[in-house]
C-alpha cells in the first residue's frame, strides 16, 4: 500500500473490515484518497464491490443472531460503548490527524469539534443502552401484555465527507446501544476515520462481524448496499440526489429509511440584535469548514434599516480568515474536498455574478495548489436567484435585505430546504413568533449551529430529509416495538 509519512503513528488502516478480519477487496481493487490542501494521494484504499457487500451483510446478519452480542446485555454494550469513546479520547491525536488531512478541517476545529462531539456521542448512547424498554400495557384481565424494543437488525449506515467521523458516530452509537449491527460504507473522499474507528471498536470488545466497515463508490457499492435485501435499515446522511436514489431503492425491498439531506439555511438578522455578535457567529455559521455544512449560514437576511453596515462588517470579517493547509496552527479555513467540489462552487460564483449579485468580497480560487475558495460574501441577491435557492456547499453566502417580519419569514422559507434557520434579537416576543413560523428542524435565536447529541436532528422534510439522528428518537431507528401476549396456558 502507498502511503505517505502524513502521519506520527502507525500507518492507517486502508483495507475492508468484514466480520473482525481485514482484508483486500475481493476484485483486488484499490482507490487513492487525497488530501485536498495539497492534491497529494494520502494512502490507496481498498475498493469494496457488491461482492464485498454481500460478504459484509453476510457477517452482519449472523452476528445478529449467532454468538456473543445477540446475548450481550444493554449494560455490556453501553460498557463497550464508553470503552470505545475513551479510546476516542485518549487517542485523539491520531484521529485529528486522519480527519484533517483527509477532509480538510483545520486540526484546531477537528480537536474542538469533532472529536469531542463524537466522544459525547458515544458516552450518551452507552447511557442509553440499557433503559431502552417497553411497556406493560394492560390490555385483557387475563393476558400480561407488554411491549418490547427489539433490534430493528442490519443497519447499512452512509455517510458523507465533512464530518466523516462525527456523521458515522450519530448513526453507529445508537444502532448498538440498540443491539443492531452494521454495515457502513464511509464516503469515498474521507474512508481513513471509519477504518480506524472500526479498529477501535474490536479493541473497545465489540464482536466481529457487527461492525463491518467498506470503503467504496456510491455508484457501486453504495448503490449494491442501499438494494441489498439483506439489510433492514438505511440510515443515511448525504445530498437530496442520493437520497431520492436512495429512497427508490428502498421502496424495491421496503427497507427502513432514515434521509439526512441538505440545506440552505437562512440566519436572519433584525435590527434590534446584537449586531458584532450576529456577525461573527453567522460568519462562522457560514465559513466553518469552507461552508461544507449541511446547515450552513448560507442565506443572511438582513433587516433593510442595517443591511449596508452588515454587509460591510461581514465582508471585512470574511477577508481577516485565514486559508491555509489544515496542519498549520492559526488556519480558520482549509480547502474545499475535491477539484469537484471546488469547480462546482466557483461555478455557483461564476452563477451568482451572471444573475447580478454583487462578490462584495472573494469571488474566485485562493492558490493554485489545494482546493482552496476564497470566502465569497455576495450582495444585491434577491430570493428567485439560484445562489439563493440552490446548495452551493461551500464558502459562499448571500445577503438580502427585508423590510419587515413578513418578508423575512417568506424569504426564510422560500426554500426546498428545512433544515436549521437563526433568528438574531433582543426581542422575546419576535424571536418566539419568528422560531413558531420558520419551516426548520432547529431554530437557533442569538447563536448559530451548535448541536448536541440529547438533541434530534434532522429537517423537516422536502430536500432536508425526513426523520431525526441524535437524541432519544434516534432510539426509535433502531430499535422496533414488539408486542406479547402472555396467557395461561387452558
Ligand atoms: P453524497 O450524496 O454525494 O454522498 C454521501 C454518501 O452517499 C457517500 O458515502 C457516497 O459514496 C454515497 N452515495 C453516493 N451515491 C450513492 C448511491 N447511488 N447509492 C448509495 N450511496 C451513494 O453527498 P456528499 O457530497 O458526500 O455530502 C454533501 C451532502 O451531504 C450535502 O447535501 C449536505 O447538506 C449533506 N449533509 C447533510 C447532513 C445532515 O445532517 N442533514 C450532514 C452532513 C452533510
Amino acid at each position: 500500500m502507498n502511503i505517505r509519512a502524513d502521519f506520527d503513528f502507525p500507518h492507517p488502516r486502508t483495507d475492508l473490515l468484514i466480520g473482525g478480519e481485514w482484508g483486500g477487496a475481493s476484485k483486488g481493487k484499490t482507490f487513492a484518497t487525497l488530501n485536498p490542501a495539497t492534491e497529494e494521494t494520502i494512502a490507496e484504499v481498498a475498493e469494496a464491490g457488491a461482492a464485498d457487500i454481500d460478504a459484509a451483510v453476510a457477517s452482519a446478519r449472523r452476528a445478529l443472531t449467532h454468538g456473543a452480542w445477540p446475548a450481550t446485555t444493554g449494560a455490556e454494550r453501553g460498557r463497550i460503548l464508553n470503552r470505545l469513546a475513551a479510546i476516542l479520547r485518549e487517542r485523539t491525536n491520531e484521529l485529528v490527524q486522519l480527519e484533517s488531512i483527509d477532509g480538510g478541517k483545520p486540526f484546531a476545529a477537528t480537536r474542538r469539534m469533532d472529536i469531542p462531539a463524537a466522544i459525547d456521542c458515544l458516552e450518551y448512547y452507552a447511557g442509553w443502552a440499557d433503559k431502552i424498554a417497553g411497556d406493560v400495557i394492560p390490555a385483557r384481565r387475563d393476558a400480561l401484555t407488554f411491549t418490547q424494543r427489539v433490534p430493528v437488525g442490519v443497519v447499512a449506515v452512509i455517510v458523507p465527507w465533512n464530518f466523516a467521523l462525527m456523521n458515522a458516530v450519530w448513526k453507529i452509537a445508537p444502532a448498538l446501544a440498540c443491539g443492531c449491527t452494521i454495515v457502513m460504507k464511509p464516503s469515498e473522499l474521507t474512508p481513513l476515520s471509519a477504518l480506524w474507528l472500526g479498529a477501535a471498536a474490536l479493541e473497545a470488545g465489540l464482536p466481529p462481524g457487527v461492525l463491518n466497515i467498506v470503503p467504496g463508490f456510491g455508484a457501486d457499492a453504495g448503490a449494491a448496499l442501499v438494494s441489498h435485501k439483506g439489510i433492514d435499515k438505511i440510515s443515511f446522511t448525504g445530498s437530496p440526489q442520493t437520497g431520492q436514489f436512495i429512497m427508490r431503492a428502498a421502496a424495491e425491498n421496503i427497507t427502513r429509511i432514515g434521509l439526512e439531506l441538505g440545506g440552505k439555511s437562512p440566519s436572519v438578522v433584525f435590527a434590534d440584535a446584537n449586531i458584532e455578535q450576529a456577525v461573527r457567529q453567522t460568519s462562522s455559521g457560514a465559513f466553518f469548514n469552507a461552508g461544507q455544512v449541511c446547515s450552513a449560514a448560507t442565506r443572511i437576511l438582513v433587516d433593510r434599516s442595517i443591511h449596508d453596515a452588515f454587509v460591510e462588517k461581514l465582508a471585512a470579517r470574511a477577508n481577516a480568515l485565514r486559508l491555509g493547509d489544515p496542519r498549520e496552527p492559526d488556519v480558520n479555513i482549509g480547502p474545499v474536498i475535491s477539484q469537484k467540489q471546488m469547480d462546482r462552487v466557483l461555478g455557483y460564483i461564476e452563477i451568482g455574478k451572471a444573475e447580478g449579485a454583487q462578490a462584495v468580497t472573494g469571488g474566485g480560487r485562493a492558490g493554485e495548489r489545494g482546493y482552496f475558495v476564497q470566502p465569497t460574501v455576495f450582495a444585491g441577491v434577491t430570493g428567485g436567484m439560484r445562489i439563493s435557492q440552490e446548495e452551493i456547499f461551500g464558502p459562499v453566502v448571500s445577503v438580502m435585505p427585508f423590510a419587515d417580519e413578513e418578508e423575512a419569514v417568506a424569504l426564510a422559507n422560500g426554500t426546498a430546504y428545512s433544515l436549521a434557520a437563526a433568528v438574531w434579537t433582543k426581542d422575546i416576543d419576535r424571536a418566539t413568533r419568528m422560531s413558531n413560523r420558520l419551516d426548520a428542524g432547529t431554530v437557533w435565536i442569538n447563536t448559530y449551529g451548535p448541536t448536541d447529541a440529547r438533541l434530534p436532528w434532522g429537517g423537516m422534510g422536502g430536500q432536508s430529509g425526513i426523520g431525526r439522528d441524535l437524541g432519544r428518537s434516534a432510539l426509535d431507528n433502531y430499535s422496533e416495538q414488539k408486542v406479547v401476549w402472555l396467557q395461561r396456558a387452558s
